[in-house]
């Protein structure tokens, strides 16, 4: 996949982290599987994951903590 940010670079599968920030709470997840521009580090998360991880993020902010950090597991 060609790269939309940088136009020059293409992207290889790796992983990233993604933190979310609502009313001051942190939501971080860590080793979330992406594509990678291997010429810029822009990282695409597929639709499906990233649906999967504000899900998470919301049932996190749901029940008020202040900092979360997780590591990203395929359903
Ligand atoms: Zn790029």
């Amino acid at each position: 996949m060609k790269c939309v940010i940088c136009k020059d670079g293409n992207t290889e599968k790796g992983f990233t982290s993604v933190t979310l920030e609502r009313n001051g709470m942190l939501f971080v997840v860590k080793q979330v599987p992406a594509h990678i521009c291997t010429n810029c580090g822009e990282a695409y998360i597929d639709e499906k994951i990233t649906s999967a991880i504000l899900e998470m993020a919301q049932r996190a902010f749901f029940g008020g903590v202040q900092l979360e950090i997780c590591s990203y597991k395929a359903a």
